[in-house]
């Protein structure tokens, strides 16, 4: 069974089960090259109705070159990872100085975007303009680290390089396009977590199915430290509005909006949390009247419980003075979703927006 065979078999197979997702439909470089960063750590499925919505507001390099951030963190709003929405952003305007607003097809000036590393490069270049790069992304390693019985653990750059040259030895000559989105499909569809072998293209080729070990391969790294942390947070209504804030540049999730709020100290109740950081963050006294509710979420390492409070103020006039913010307002509950905010208070508004003690305020 030779390499030749091995991309015979998998391009006979994509072109019968590929799925037929929006960007595949003229591989236009500005769409492919949403879709590529979209899809960095999001399901495909999720992807789908992102990019839709994302080509609706900013069909073209420079409808999104002369977008604000505001509106692209909104669009991005539940993808995280909100650095590539800053990134894409970036990148939109220097297409425009720099290639008068026409998705470059030269790899170095791809490379030299911002966001766009060796993954993202080999996959525009391949996908987009079907130049001869491979993209070795975690499908891609599970596939090959399968196939050929590869023993090193996950995250090794070591299996990383064995991959990229596999995959490069198996390019077939003028059709990276398909074969690189045949090797990531394969990954989603078919060799996943749990492997359908009855159904792979490539089941003839794989060493570890041969071999009786599939169920160990590939070796996964050791499970990263999870640190639990816990969090208060303070909806303050006054007035019929509610008072957010946005978050600085260098914190976690700069730009977004968030209600007050912070780290449960050692030996303080969640009320007592929320009282102290409205005082630090606001400059504002006020009165937790009741729970609302507790959200859970994650992001990177942390597993964070949010203790969430609808409050008032003790002053007649609350003017807040953000230390912890760029800027801050009171909006109506309604208008809430014009604004991006982490995953934890979209749960806790979605929470209010659901409970009738608070969809009677206009949540
Ligand atoms: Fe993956 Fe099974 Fe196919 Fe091997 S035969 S590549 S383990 S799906």
């Amino acid at each position: 069974m030779d390499d030749k065979s091995f991309s015979t078999a998998l391009l006979q197979w994509f072109s019968a089960n590929g799925r037929d997702l929006p960007w595949r439909r003229s591989y236009d470089p500005y769409q492919v090259w949403i879709s590529e960063i979209m899809a960095q750590q999001t399901q495909m499925g999720r992807v789908v109705s992102y990019f839709e919505r994302w080509m609706e507001r900013f069909p073209d390099v420079a409808t999104l070159a002369a977008a604000g951030e505001e509106d692209v963190l909104k669009l991005w709003e539940g993808l995280g990872y909100y650095s590539r929405a800053r990134n894409v952003l970036k990148a939109s305007r220097e297409i425009c100085d720099r290639f008068k607003g026409v998705f470059p097809s030269d790899p170095g000036d791809v490379l030299s975007l911002p966001g766009i590393g060796e993954y993202t490069l080999g996959a525009i270049a391949s996908i987009a303009f079907n130049q001869p790069f491979v993209c070795v992304d975690a499908n891609v390693k599970r596939v090959f680290a399968r196939v050929l019985d590869l023993d090193l653990p996950f995250n090794d750059p070591k299996l990383h390089n064995r991959i990229r040259k596999a995959a490069e030895s198996r390019l077939p000559e003028g059709r990276s396009r398909e074969f690189n989105q045949a090797l990531m499909e394969l990954g989603q569809l078919v060799c996943m977590k749990k492997p359908a072998c009855d159904m792979c293209p490539v089941q003839p080729f794989c060493l570890s199915l041969e071999r009786g070990v599939v169920d160990k391969r590939p070796v996964l790294a050791p499970p990263r430290e999870i640190v639990k942390v816990q969090v208060a947070t303070g909806v303050l209504l006054h007035q019929g509005r509610v008072l957010i804030q946005k978050r600085r540049p260098g914190d976690v999730w700069p730009g977004l909006w968030e209600f007050p709020g912070g780290v449960i100290e050692e030996g303080e109740t969640p009320e007592d949390a929320v009282v102290r950081e409205y005082c630090e963050e606001v400059e504002l006294n006020v009165r937790p009247v009741e729970k609302i509710t507790v959200v859970r979420y994650s992001y990177t390492k942390f597993r964070v419980t949010l203790h969430c409070y609808l409050c008032e103020c003790t002053a007649p006039e609350p003017v807040p003075v953000f230390h912890e913010a760029v800027e801050g307002c009171f909006v109506s509950p309604d208008g809430l979703e014009r604004y991006a905010f982490p995953s934890g208070y979209r749960k806790l508004m979605a929470f209010m927006r659901n409970d009738l003690r608070y969809s009677y305020l206009g949540f």
